[in-house]
């Protein structure tokens, strides 16, 4: 992976290039930013400037022997560390300590790249910190988290972060023109919904995602009609499948979106499903106001949950039930 091949993220990579080129490194950075928004992508980019022995203005040849064993994902120094299930274990922490104070077998550093830092049990979190706290010699440790906030502050405190936003919905467009082959006009649409993130813009194109979307904008109009056991029979069935869960909550909250901002504005250029204008004037008149905005809330709570790896199928039963108790002058 090369810095040119990274889409967006300029002033993130620059520095980081920058930081390679004049051998100023630190020991610990903190990659901060949305599920797929391209930070493993910059770190195995910054890995493999690091790694490389004759970089070029902080670039990695992709030539030697390092550059093909990183294209080749067999780098014996570039050690990535990602949940065992639901959590970064205490076993995995230590085995990463009694590595990091190795000299490196091959050149001349090592880098750890953990993914989702912020499972790390509070065990493993502790044993991590005394690596922060005494680092070792030409190891980086490379954090990428999208819950910062639920990493512990003095491992935060250790760490150069390094914050990756959404990138425009033009540029998460093109890739997916590029990388998907989708039409221009679904491209807009997927690209609209992925919030930013190309990597969960491909993620949506790549998946069943005209059928869930069609079943996401149908599903609070019909559980208001449904017994209450529809209610957990939906949640049962779209709890089988976590990622998939958390594309349905992002299709969702679009969907809860256009309805408030039909109610607010009735503006059909602000909305993301432009294709469902008539069913979204109809659904919009079925809230109050304050009954949209209490259930976007209680989405980003759920897709909140859903990360934290709580149970996928209670969460979604808590807000399907919400969803089916709202509407126009009642009270819940
Ligand atoms: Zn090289």
């Amino acid at each position: 992976m090369k810095w040119e091949k990274i889409i967006g993220h300029r002033e993130n990579v620059l520095a980081l290039r920058q930081a390679v080129a004049a051998g100023r490194v630190g020991h610990a950075y903190l990659f901060a930013g949305p599920r797929g928004v391209g930070k493993t992508a910059v770190a195995r980019a910054f890995a493999a400037a690091l790694l490389c022995p004759a970089p070029a203005a902080g670039e990695a040849c992709g030539r030697c022997r390092d550059c093909r064993q990183l294209a080749a994902g067999n780098h014996p120094e570039l050690q990535e560390i990602r949940p065992d299930g639901a959590s970064i274990k205490i076993d995995q922490v230590r085995e990463l300590q009694r590595v990091a104070y190795l000299t490196p077998r091959q050149g001349s550093r090592r880098v750890f790249l953990v993914e989702e830092a912020d499972l790390l049990t509070r065990e493993a979190a502790n044993s991590f910190l005394k690596v922060l706290e005494e680092p070792p010699e030409r190891t980086v440790i490379i954090l990428l988290s999208s819950r910062p906030q639920a990493l512990p502050p003095t491992v935060l405190s250790r760490c150069q972060v390094f914050t990756f936003r959404p990138l425009p919905v033009r540029e998460v467009e093109e890739v997916l023109v590029r990388e998907a082959k989708l039409a221009p006009e679904v491209a807009g649409e997927v690209a609209l919904l992925s919030g930013g993130s190309p990597g969960r813009a491909l993620e949506l194109a790549r998946g069943d995602f005209a059928e869930l979307r069609r079943r996401a904008c149908g599903l609070p109009g019909m559980l208001r009609q449904s017994p209450v056991l529809e209610v957990f029979r939906q949640a049962a069935l779209l709890a089988e499948d976590r990622e998939r869960a958390l594309t349905f909550l992002d299709l969702l909250e679009a969907w809860l979106r256009d309805l408030l901002v039909w109610r607010e504005t009735s503006a059909e250029r602000l909305l993301i499903n432009r294709d469902r204008v008539s069913l979204v004037r109809q659904e919009a008149a079925a809230y109050r106001r304050r009954d949209l905005v209490g259930l976007l809330k209680q989405v980003g709570a759920t897709k909140e949950l859903l990360r934290a790896n709580a149970n996928t199928r209670l969460a979604l039963e808590v807000l399907f039930l919400r969803l089916a108790g709202a509407r126009a002058g009642r009270e819940e």
